[in-house]
């Protein structure tokens, strides 16, 4: 298993003319680029779940997901990487055929166990399981570890040369981290990829630190909901790849790369600002898309 490659992390300036319009500056620190399986933002909210299950001499590490989970996939890899087993709890029956991120996270050593939809949300872990040895992720790494560790997520950028840092929210982890980490003149964007997540904003501010620091919930952009999409969204991620070379997931960073557009363009950021876009990778998740959709 490859090691994780902070080296490959670039800051990438997108050059594009409604951006000179609107005097905006736009980077994208592409932390899609660090492993081939273990996407961006799903290794920095791992680590210092890692560290505890170690510190506590855990032999296996546990956590949930539905069939195409970024984290399921991760904290197989993860736990490889790392040499512990690792088991996934999937919200699903059983399927004739799964999905190409299941038979992934099995070729790394996952073991799986389905569950409806029921189930799945009173996360019973099933008696089978050797308890003492099971060391819990909590679903999509939320918590203050998770937090912790994207918090560090920044100093891979130059992190003062921007007056907004905008990334994607699910559970709110990274965003947590984030706030956490940005300099108290600096102001913290996240972009919801669930449909109606209205407590997201009050889930960010109960695992971060750093309360204080300023951060703006948008919920405007999922598309129809988590994991939904609309032909307008796989347009967008096409000709933003043309315009770009930067590859976006269809989940979240699609989302999040027109949700910035399209702020430009309504005049959300003032001009002057210099924003900075969180790629958290993802984009292993494509594969559900058919083949085709996507020109990358
Ligand atoms: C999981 C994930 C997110 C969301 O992270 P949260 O900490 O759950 O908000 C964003 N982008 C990508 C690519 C992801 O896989």
């Amino acid at each position: 298993m490859q090691d994780i490659q902070y080296k490959n992390i670039s800051t990438d300036t997108i050059n594009l003319p409604i951006l000179q319009e609107k005097n905006i500056t736009l980077d994208i620190l592409r932390l899609d680029t660090i492993h081939p399986v273990i996407s961006g933002n799903k290794w920095f909210k791992l680590k210092y779940y890692l560290e505890e299950a170690k510190h506590e001499s855990k032999k296996t590490l546990l956590s949930f997901g539905g069939a195409w989970s970024n984290h399921i996939l991760a904290t197989a890899a993860a736990a490889r990487l790392v040499g512990l087993n690792s088991i996934g709890l999937i919200r699903g029956e059983t399927k004739k055929f799964e999905s190409g991120t299941l038979q992934e996270a099995r070729k790394l050593g996952m073991q799986l166990f389905f569950f409806d939809r029921e189930n799945y949300r009173q996360k019973i872990i099933p008696t089978a399981i050797h308890q003492e040895e099971i060391y819990v992720i909590p679903e999509g790494g939320y918590g203050e570890k998770g937090a912790a560790g994207a918090a560090s997520i920044l100093s891979y950028s130059s992190k003062k040369d921007y007056t907004h840092i905008v990334c994607a929210a699910g559970t709110g982890t990274m965003a947590a981290g984030l706030l956490q980490a940005i300099l108290p003149s600096q102001h913290l964007v996240a972009v919801s990829v669930l449909k109606n997540y209205t407590n997201l904003e009050k889930d960010i501010l109960s695992i971060a630190k750093n309360k204080f620091h300023s951060i703006s919930v948008v919920h405007d952009y999922h598309f129809g909901g988590y994991a939904k999409q609309k032909p307008e969204l796989i347009d967008f991620m096409n000709d933003f790849y043309k315009e770009t070379a930067i590859p976006t997931d269809f989940v979240y960073t699609g989302k999040l790369a027109f949700a910035i557009m399209d702020l430009v363009k309504k005049n959300y950021f003032l001009p002057g600002y210099k924003i900075l876009m969180i790629h958290s990778g993802g984009l292993q998740g494509n594969r559900s898309l058919s083949k085709g959709t996507l020109i990358f």
